[in-house]
């Protein structure tokens, strides 16, 4: 099952779950090809009824050379209806942006005539990074997924700047002042405990790390009220968690760090449990 595709508008290679995402800037009229050397037919994103997003090449299909290629009694088996995939085996979703993305940053073009698949196969070796964004909680669940040493191998895109998965992260716990922390154009993360308040739906967090502050040092606090949707478990109240923050550096308020509230769409806050620790162990 074809499971990237080449885009001609964006020229890039793209998922079929992210090319079946109507929420982004993509045109459902992007024509797409195959990347496999020596087919590179046009396909179409599809989704099976089991919800796996693949490319289809119809009504033709692949070249006989190509490793999707199906002999044409077995076409219902290529659309997944009858032997839809396993969902685990499709590869996690890993965003090249941070949303939003400015339209400047996908340049898009006009394909007026068919390329051949030679012309086609060119394309491909010149491809630019693909422009998959992906919600903080995308971003960071595909942190958390990759293995640390190979973090650094996938781009990612945050405002005008590529970074990659490793240096887009900051954690608090390696600056030594909160101004050194680069609260600007990073995701920035760290230790949290959480205690839940008297009112139903609001949490105290604050950060294990302290950083100076006149003479004595403070945690960097925040308050998660009611308001706030933030898609975590609070149930287990007194846990240690990992809050992940996109967005400006934190105030002084009555002689303490304090994160204000996401205030705007360019700001974000995330919170993820601790790595292979079980809820509620410190209190
Ligand atoms: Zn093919």
């Amino acid at each position: 099952m074809l499971e990237k595709a080449y885009c001609y508008e964006t020229n890039s290679v793209i998922p079929a779950k992210y090319a079946r995402r109507k929420k982004h800037q993509l045109s459902i009229h992007d024509h797409y090809f195959c990347t496999f050397e020596g087919c590179n037919v046009l396909v179409q994103p599809k989704i099976s009824e089991a919800g796996n997003c693949f490319f289809a090449a119809q009504p033709h299909g692949h070249h006989q050379n190509c490793d999707h290629y199906h002999p044409p009694k077995e076409i219902s088996n290529i659309q997944g209806i009858n032997h839809p995939r396993p969902l685990e085996q499709y590869e996690v979703f890993t965003p090249t942006a941070l949303e939003p993305v400015a339209n400047d940053y996908i340049p898009r073009r006009e394909m007026d005539f068919l390329p051949t698949p030679e012309q086609i196969a060119e394309m491909i070796q010149n491809a630019v990074i693909a422009i998959v964004p992906g919600t903080l909680e995308e971003v960071v669940s595909a942190w958390r997924n990759l293995d640390k040493l190979d973090r650094a191998n996938y781009p990612l895109l945050i405002g005008e700047h590529w970074l990659n998965y490793s240096d887009a992260f900051a954690n608090i716990f390696l600056s030594k002042q909160v101004v050194d922390v680069p609260w600007t154009g990073y995701i920035i993360w760290g230790y949290v405990t959480i205690k839940s308040g008297k009112v139903n739906g609001v949490y105290f967090l604050q950060t294990m790390k302290k950083f100076p502050l006149g003479n004595e040092f403070s945690a960097i606090h925040f308050t998660k009220k009611a308001s706030l949707n933030i898609p975590f478990d609070f149930t287990n109240a007194d846990v240690r968690s990992n809050i992940f923050w996109h967005g400006g550096a934190p105030v002084i308020l009555k002689d303490r760090y304090v994160l204000e509230p996401p205030n705007h769409a360019h700001q974000f806050i995330h919170l993820a449990p601790v790595e292979g620790e079980t809820r509620g162990q410190v209190s």
